[in-house]
């Protein structure tokens, strides 16, 4: 016989697991089905884990650049990349068993195995479980997977996606990395930190294609300052493996070119994690990217089903679907609340300088107000903390509809950018004005100055520049 539960979750990621808790908050008799280990990509294979290189990363980089600055003279710095490595796998650990104790402490029922849709509320489970779990509402959170284009083997030793990157325990000399989006752009800082020479291709015309282009700027000046070689407006073409390296040929204005590497890392795009997943039986259509379609409440077009993170599309960011997670649960509870505003969710970088953005781009603000936008500015080189603290590159740039001021984008790189976006995430939210991020009292000093600064900047009444 079947187990019933109201809510059955495929996928345990941040989407899955916290729509799970939300759910079983509201009473929900939950059950989560995961083929891999509990905590998806991000814990496992994605955000935890490159955040760990990533600080092994700045403190190279910090008592490299830095240390004479602070009278911290370290000598010769010996580096050992495998225990960055090993901590990065263990803080990974640490966050997958602390998703299963979050489920027992929510009564939450972890089913392992492979889930597929067989009805409009049935689900088969194979492999590590066989079982078949029937649900009033079922909830896709399957993510997304690494993707590499037609004529690319991804082998493991000398053709990388992230997933293979984060398990390597040492770095080549040369390697290339395809893609000058966050994965990319991170992995290569973190190599290039522990030594190896990088090269990033990027076919669009900057780093971090759709970005605000004034921070793309400052970024791809900052990451050559760090000897990080970066192409942008150059295709890749065609790649070659032999026994010690690999060869990549490229294309762009200046004609074609042969990069020679050890390795290469592939860092184009996911695609949604979405088939074989039996979604004809209950009815759920895909768009022709292969994402599930959902309308604002997060529904699929079968009435039983929702779908949240990365394979609902969008930005595939964690963030994005743990909101969605909450949000598909308490629609479907019938609780009065709002969609999630794709505005409204920041984008961040953790390379340095860090990168992160929310809302509207000058440019795209200025296509939906008009020229009278207001834009303010703020140089970290005006920062006291930040020159006081030797790392001074950047700037905060906060967009303002013309009309009340309201904050409607901000545009940050530099020391702290992925935690400063969280005050501007929360003036948007609140529909805060220019006026009232500028008016209020930031303590000194501090990072975060430089967002009441560009507020004030906006209005014409900036102080320190
Ligand atoms: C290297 C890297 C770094 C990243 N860094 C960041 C970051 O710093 N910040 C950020 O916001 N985002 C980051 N991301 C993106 C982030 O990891 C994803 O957006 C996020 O994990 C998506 O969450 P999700 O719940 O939708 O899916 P996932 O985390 O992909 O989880 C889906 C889960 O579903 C399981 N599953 C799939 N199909 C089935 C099935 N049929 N049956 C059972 N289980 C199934 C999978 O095994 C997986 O565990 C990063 C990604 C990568 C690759």
């Amino acid at each position: 016989m079947a187990d019933r539960f109201d809510l059955a979750v495929i996928g345990s990621g941040p989407g899955g697991y916290v729509a799970a808790i939300r759910a079983a908050q509201l009473g929900r008799k939950v059950a989560v089905i995961e083929e891999d280990r509990p905590g998806g990509v991000c814990l496992n294979w994605g955000c935890i884990p490159s955040k760990a290189l990533l600080s092994g990363a700045a403190l190279v980089e910090n008592l490299r650049s830095h240390g004479e600055t602070f009278g911290v003279v370290a000598g010769e710095l010996r580096l050992d990349y495998s225990k960055v490595q090993a901590h990065s796998r263990k803080v990974a650990d640490r966050f997958a068993k602390g998703v299963m104790s979050l489920f027992k402490k929510n009564q939450i029922e972890f089913v392992a195995g492979r889930g597929r849709i067989a009805g409009p509320t049935t689900i088969e489970v194979k492999g590590a479980t066989e079982r078949t779990i029937e649900a009033d509402h079922i909830l896709l959170a399957t993510g997304s997977v690494e993707w590499a284009p037609p004529g690319i083997t991804v082998d493991g030793e000398r053709v990388l996606t992230s997933r293979e990157a984060l398990a390597v325990t040492s770095v080549p000399e040369k390697i290339v990395v395809i893609g000058a989006g966050a994965v990319g752009i991170e992995f290569a800082y973190v190599w290039a930190m522990y030594g190896a020479k990088v090269t990033i291709v990027e076919m669009a015309p900057q780093m971090l294609p759709g970005a605000d282009p004034e921070l793309a700027q400052v970024l791809q000046r900052e990451f050559r300052r760090k000897n990080i070689e970066v192409k942008v407006g150059t295709r890749f073409e065609e790649l070659k493996v032999n026994g010690s390296g690999v060869r990549v040929a490229v294309s762009g204005e200046k004609g074609s070119a042969e990069l020679e590497a050890d390795q290469v890392l592939v860092a184009i795009g996911r695609r949604a994690k979405s088939a074989d997943l039996g979604l004809d039986a209950a009815g759920v259509e895909l768009d022709p990217k292969g994402f599930v379609k959902v309308d604002p409440a997060l529904r699929t077009t079968a009435p039983t089903v929702s779908a949240i993170g990365d394979v609902a599309g969008g930005a595939l960011l964690a963030h994005k679907a743990s909101e969605e997670g909450v949000a598909a649960v308490e629609f479907h509870a019938g609780l009065k609340r709002g969609p999630v505003d794709p505005h409204h969710i920041p984008a961040c970088i953790y390379a340095e300088p860090q990168v992160a953005w929310i809302g509207l781009t000058e440019a795209e603000a200025r296509a939906k107000y008009g020229d009278d936008v207001k834009v303010g500015r703020f140089p970290f080189t005006a920062s006291g903390k930040a020159v006081a603290s030797a790392h001074s590159a950047g700037f905060a740039k906060i967009v303002a509809e013309p009309k009340y001021g309201q904050i409607v984008g901000a545009h940050l790189i530099g020391a702290g950018a992925t935690e400063l976006i969280a005050e501007l995430g929360l003036a948007m939210t609140l529909e805060a004005t220019t006026t009232e991020v500028g008016d209020t009292a930031h303590a000194h000093p501090t990072l975060a100055e430089a967002i009441k600064e560009a507020a004030l900047a906006a209005e014409g009444r900036g102080i320190n520049f």
